[in-house]
């Protein structure tokens, strides 16, 4: 611990022994154990032992620690309106805003910026649910009387990737604003902790580092490797342009990082009409629908689909084949502005016949 963060604490510690216990479980929503205190922070609980002041939990850092005495030893009696507000709304929170936002705010959107569905998982393991403000927010139970609300927006063309954190303005009468700093620091260093471990298992469990080679040995798709992640596929890919999730370039990533199960489990590995367009504007030259087929024949090998997809996926190609001849066929006529009687006909025993093959 710090040398002021020690003083800190040992003056803390020594305003909470001269305190009625009772008054502060009672005022901070803890409980009175034989041997102290026992309070939540965030998902776990912790007990402080007194008269010592020890906590029994050698994993909770000492910053947390010194919040939790802060807390439990506050007496602020303002009233306030319960109003949700950001540090900045704080009384004199703008004095110190610039060193809590790099503290807490700016490193959270640095870790979640790009990566908003993280916040998710992160917050669950810190007991936390999701909120609904922003692309992705989450509410944080901090301690018993303070929930944090974190909110993200992702960029656009206007504004880079921003984060928000959010609290009930009564706060101030349990929190200074340097311990409201040290505590979204907190929570900052324990999301990207927690994103870290999240990722690591992630990587653990859902990957397969034999997938490339198993891939690259297959006729036609070796290719893959001289991918250098362009996007250029992806932009010209007319699937794209109609589905956000399909991606070309991702499936080849994916691929490259070992993620077997996820790539041949998903369903969009079906949507591609192998039209070559991606492959047209491919700097690499790489054969994208070829690796396609691949991956849908490895698919189906090892049980990620159905044995019938192909001829499924075959059979709807065909369909939509014979519904565009006859789109365009009568958009032609329609400019014409001839008869076509025939039109309605047509694409209604093109759609019956095509859903009842495919039931
Ligand atoms: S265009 Fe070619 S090199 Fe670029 S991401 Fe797609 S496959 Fe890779
Ligand atoms: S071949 Fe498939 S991935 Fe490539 S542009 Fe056509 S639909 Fe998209």
């Amino acid at each position: 611990m710090e040398n002021n963060q020690n003083k800190a604490f040992d003056k803390a510690a020594g305003i909470l022994r001269t305190m009625n216990i009772d008054e502060i479980c009672e005022r901070c929503k803890c409980v009175r154990t034989e041997d102290g205190i026992e309070i939540k922070y965030f998902n776990e609980k912790y007990e402080i032992k007194l008269p010592e002041v020890s906590f029994n939990s050698s994993h909770l850092s000492q910053v947390s620690q010194l919040i939790i005495l802060h807390y439990l030893i506050s007496t602020g009696k303002q009233k306030t309106s319960g109003e949700v507000v950001g540090f900045r709304d704080l009384p004199g929170g703008m004095f110190y805003y610039k060193t809590y936002s790099k503290q807490g705010p700016e490193r959270i959107v640095k870790d979640f910026g790009d990566d908003l569905d993280m916040i998710y998982s992160v917050a669950k393991s810190l007991g936390g649910e999701k909120a609904s403000f922003g692309d992705a927010s989450v509410r944080l139970p901090a301690l018993p009387l303070i929930d944090v609300l974190i909110v993200l927006y992702k960029a656009d063309d206007e504004f880079p990737h921003e984060a928000f954190v959010l609290f009930k303005n009564d706060i101030i009468n349990y929190l200074s604003l340097k311990d409201i700093s040290m505590l979204v620091g907190e929570i900052a260093t324990n999301c990207k902790k927690l994103k870290q471990r999240i990722a690591a298992e992630i990587n653990r469990t859902m990957t397969d580092n034999n997938f490339k080679f198993e891939v690259a040995a297959r006729p036609g798709a070796g290719l893959f490797k001289r991918c250098f992640s362009c996007n250029s596929c992806t932009i010209s890919c007319p699937i794209s342009d109609i589905d956000e999730n399909f991606s070309p370039r991702t499936f080849i990533r994916q691929c490259l990082l070992g993620m077997k199960e996820k790539l041949l489990s998903s369903k969009e590995i079906w949507f591609c009409t192998e039209c070559n367009l991606c492959y047209a504007k491919c700097p690499q030259n790489v054969p994208f629908a070829d690796i396609m087929t691949v991956f849908r024949e490895m698919a189906v090998e090892e049980g990620y689909a159905p044995a019938d997809m192909p001829e499924k996926t075959e059979r709807i190609g065909e369909i939509s084949r014979k519904l565009n001849f006859e789109l365009i066929n009568h958009a032609w006529k329609c400019i014409r502005k001839s008869q076509d009687p025939d039109f309605y006909k047509n694409l209604r025993m093109y759609l019956e016949q095509g859903i009842k093959e495919l039931e």
